[in-house]
């Protein structure tokens, strides 16, 4: 019996199925009715409206796995992506949810008997940590879920490890439902490592720690915190948990990075194909790490589009668009793909997820040309501003390229700021943000005032250009883009 993605998906909702809880969709990764959240970061965000008590729903147990995207605000994994073997921006949370029925003792029971015993990873490699309390704010310790860990499973009890506020409780905000949480981490060894020096290390909270990393987080909503600050207890406790499918496929599959599973091979078949180029693995290599960015940023693109997200100049469509001109650019300098070939993988991606999630294999041919389109139209700017990017950069004395400068290549070549950002660091340089900001208020201070039609490029750069061209208009009512004719 092999551990594939299929199976090991299908088995986390069996398991919890027989235990009485609904299979439920994964809620689109646009988050259709909360425009305080840009994307779905975690699977109970669509039960926000039930732990709130606004809602309700006609079961007490759920289970699922969830579409995420982590590229903003108080999750933002993107600068990790390709470069550790563990963050996605587009990853499955897997999640269990009790709904004022089962807590504490079923959650922790179940997730061990899941992990040990039906997939029966190694007892002595999982490591668990519990809420240390918080005497300032007036928590108490978990003491419950410590003694549940200690009496009713058969983890070594050294094992369970007591952690603070910032890593174990968990609040939905300033006020509202709130609790401890319980999250297991595996210690997936190393050179040198000893196998008993897990409480000696800030177990997976380092980032970049590749040896300790946390699988599953299991939330225990047991507070309502009020508007003064106090904690009242709930009536009706509930559990919400979340597991990285990858990174569990990784360790069931034996491998020291999610990018070595099932998830990803065929994606990087699709991106060898194109590109002419061959996946090495190698951690550091920068050819191994445009392949795990573009694979990555190719999964997200693609769930967002199938799930009715357009790239734009603003909010969720940006957060696209910047993720195609990454990997586009990655795609360029780091594999040589001198054109567009980020849709050619789509159909890499909707084989691999397809089934788990069918409006990808739906909307397929819509998402190939949404990319197609998109990559195209960043191509046509991506040489010259690559160039001028080189001349900034050896133009520049020190080590802090001018924010002012840098601007330029969003204005004038649409490159955003996390790309040129990137470029700078991979040449150990960075960008004044101060001067990047102040240029870019100045620029929509102009665009406002002249309330024109306005090239995207220079008059310099149109000259170049033959056909058409985007242009935008901006006034109060925002910025519209359409194309013109190059005369
Ligand atoms: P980490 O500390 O590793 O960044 P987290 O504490 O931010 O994880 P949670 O918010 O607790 O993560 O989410 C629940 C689970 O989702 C985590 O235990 C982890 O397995 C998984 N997960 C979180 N972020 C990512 C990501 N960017 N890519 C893949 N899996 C992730
Ligand atoms: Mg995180
Ligand atoms: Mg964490
Ligand atoms: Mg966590």
């Amino acid at each position: 019996q092999t551990f594939t993605a299929t199976r090991v998906r299908k088995d986390f909702l069996h398991f919890f199925e027989e235990r009485g809880h609904r299979i439920v969709p994964s809620a689109p990764v646009f988050p259709q009715d909360d425009p305080t959240l840009l994307f779905t970061n975690a699977g109970m965000n669509q039960f926000k409206d039930v732990f709130l008590g606004t809602g309700t729903r006609p079961y007490k147990r759920a289970v699922d796995t969830q579409k995420c995207i982590r590229v903003q605000g108080k999750h933002n994994d993107l600068e990790e992506v390709g470069r550790d073997t563990y963050h996605h921006t587009f990853f499955e949370m897997l999640g269990n949810w009790s709904f004022g029925d089962y807590f504490k003792e079923d959650a922790i029971v179940w997730s061990w008997t899941l992990l040990t015993e039906v997939w029966g990873m190694p007892k002595d490699r999982l490591w668990v940590t519990v809420f240390a309390g918080d005497e300032k704010d007036g928590l108490p310790a978990d003491t419950e879920a410590e003694e549940i860990w200690k009496t009713k499973t058969d983890i070594d009890p050294s094992h369970v490890l007591r952690f603070d506020k910032s890593d174990n409780f968990w609040e939905m905000g300033e006020t509202g439902p709130c609790g401890p949480c319980t999250e297991i981490h595996i210690d997936r060894g190393g050179p040198d490592s000893d196998p008993n020096d897990g409480a000696d290390i800030k177990i997976g909270v380092n980032a970049g720690n590749e040896r300790f990393i946390e699988l599953w987080n299991n939330v225990f909503m047991q507070f309502n915190r009020q508007d003064d600050g106090s904690l009242v207890e709930l009536p009706a406790k509930s559990v919400d948990t979340g597991m990285g499918f990858e990174r569990v496929l990784a360790v069931l599959q034996g491998k020291s990075s999610n990018y070595d599973t099932d998830l990803f091979q065929p994606i990087f078949r699709a991106i060898e194909r194109v590109t002419g180029k061959t996946y090495h693995a190698t951690p550091d290599d920068e050819a191994d790490v445009a392949f795990r960015v573009c694979a990555d940023h190719v999964r997200a693109f693609t769930s967002a589009v199938a799930d009715g997200v357009t790239p734009s100049n603003e909010g969720r469509g940006y957060v696209l668009r910047r993720l195609v001109r990454r990997a586009s650019r990655y795609g360029l300098q780091h594999l040589g793909a001198k054109e567009p070939f980020l849709f050619e993988v789509v159909a890499a991606v909707v084989d691999v997820l397809g089934e788990a999630f069918p409006e990808m294999k739906t909307r397929k041919e819509h998402v190939q040309l949404v990319m197609k389109t998109e990559e195209e139209s960043f191509r046509k700017t991506l040489d010259r501003g690559l160039v001028q990017f080189e001349k900034l950069a050896q133009a520049t004395k020190g080590m802090e390229i001018d924010g002012k400068d840098a601007y330029e290549l969003y204005a004038t070549y649409g490159f955003p700021q996390d790309l040129v950002e990137l470029m700078a660091r991979e040449r150990g340089m960075s960008v004044d943000t101060a001067g990047w900001d102040a240029a870019r208020e100045a620029h929509s201070e102009v665009s406002k005032s002249e309330g024109s039609f306005k090239q995207i490029l220079s008059a310099e750069e149109l000259s170049g250009l033959p056909g058409t061209v985007a242009v935008y208009h901006e006034d109060e009512g925002g910025r519209t883009e359409c194309n013109a004719e190059v005369v």
